[in-house]
């Protein structure tokens, strides 16, 4: 490999978010580190043979458009429990080579019989606040068609998270062909060709929140706000910044999702972010709440006002953690404003187009959470966890 240095000043805000969508401006790019105590650039490992020029320039680029199309702000604490522990109880790269964890491909785990209980139970605490909340439950798809995540508007606002599905044309002639090379021979041999493929009209779903509003198109919601909650599989392809454990390309996500007034989902999302917060204080995690934002790919359209607004329209819940960041995102708390409403016709009982938001809660990430926080051997955990997890 070669290193290359590239100087160009970061601010402290978006350090982390370059350093790990860097990644997405090269395929030769093999492993980035900014300079977190100056600001004063981001350090490259690219392949040997790659043109570092090129990359150079493709980078510089890119990270100018971030900063010119960002602004910097401040993070806003809401509230923060716990103590930050001396030294985990177990690292990531420990649980990723215990048995009860294999991986099956990039970003794509097994868990094995204990840590999917673990799992289970974590699914059943948030069918209780489900329940509590008087949240109905849906069943939705892991699949997305384009046309409904182009009304989302998520197609060009996350376009490098994107993995679309297609299928072979209906052609007797080329489906047999392509029986015929994967016969036998290398994984690598069975390419189909690209004409014989439909074109891409489905993706995998990259959260489970945007089937919701389909669901309730044209209509008037009865309660404020009307509740509902799903779980299921969620992919977002990570580039080198996928792991075993917390950064996935296959993950679960369990939301519930409010459509109301303004005020009646705003209210909602307060009482959700308590709910949740003192959930994983009594799984003994510390954790803290704070401002976040989506920023990246944004269009250059993208106002200054917007992203101002944006920063009071997520919340995330972080764990500390054992990674170059010291912490991971294990649950969000995000308000859509009108945005879904709108462009679904939907309609709080006012009459006003509705307002909508979601609780995002990373199942993986939570049991990762407890895993470095609690350790491998599940039966010496905490006994008040183990009970609230219901695992005796
Ligand atoms: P958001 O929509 O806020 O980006 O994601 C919602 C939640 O999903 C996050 O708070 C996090 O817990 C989880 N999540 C997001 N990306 C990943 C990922 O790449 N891997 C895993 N395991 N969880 C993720
Ligand atoms: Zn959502």
């Amino acid at each position: 490999v070669t290193r290359i240095w590239i100087a160009i000043e970061i601010p402290p805000a978006l350090l982390r978010d370059i350093e790990q969508g860097v990644f997405y401006c090269s395929e030769s790019i093999l492993h980035s580190r900014v300079d977190r105590s100056r600001g004063a650039g981001i350090e490259l490992e690219i392949a040997d043979g790659a043109d570092g020029d090129a990359v150079e320039s493709s980078v510089r680029h890119w990270i100018e458009q971030v900063i010119a199309r960002s602004l910097t702000y401040e993070d806003r604490t809401l509230r923060e429990w716990g103590t930050m522990p001396g030294t985990f109880a177990a690292t990531p790269d420990a649980i990723a080579a215990s048995s009860e964890l294999r991986t099956l491909g990039e970003g794509l785990v097994a868990y094995g019989p204990r840590l999917t209980q673990v799992l289970r139970s974590i699914v059943r605490l948030c069918d209780g606040l489900s329940e509590a909340i008087g949240a109905q439950p849906l069943t939705l798809p892991a699949v997305a068609t384009l046309e409904h995540m182009q009304r989302c508007d998520y197609l060009h606002q996350f376009p490098q998270l994107l993995s679309f599905v297609t299928h072979f044309r209906e052609d007797y002639a080329v489906i047999d062909a392509f029986a015929a090379q994967c016969r036998r021979g290398q994984a690598d041999a069975c390419q189909p060709r690209p004409e014989a493929l439909r074109p891409f009209a489905r993706l995998l779903r990259p959260a489970v929140c945007y089937h919701v509003y389909p669901c309730f198109e044209g209509m008037t919601v009865a309660s404020d706000p009307l509740l509902v909650c799903a779980t299921g599989d969620c992919f977002r392809y990570e580039s080198r910044n996928t792991t075993e454990l917390d950064r996935l390309f296959d993950f679960r996500m369990y939301e519930i999702v409010a459509l109301g007034s303004t005020a009646g989902v705003l209210r909602w999302r307060d009482q959700m972010i308590s709910q949740v917060a003192d959930l994983l204080e009594q799984l003994g995690l510390p954790g803290r709440i704070k401002t976040s934002n989506d920023p990246f790919f944004v269009s250059g359209s993208v106002m200054k006002s917007t992203f101002q607004r944006a920063h009071d329209l997520k919340y995330e819940l972080e764990v500390p953690f054992p990674n170059a960041e010291g912490k991971l995102a294990v649950a969000s708390f995000n308000h859509h404003q009108g945005f879904f409403g709108s462009r679904f016709e939907i309609r709080s009982r006012d009459g006003a187009v509705a307002d909508t938001g979601c609780t995002a809660l990373g199942l993986d990430r939570i049991l990762a959470a407890l895993l470095v926080h609690h350790g491998l051997d599940i039966p010496r955990w905490p006994a008040s966890s183990r009970r609230r997890l219901g695992i005796g």
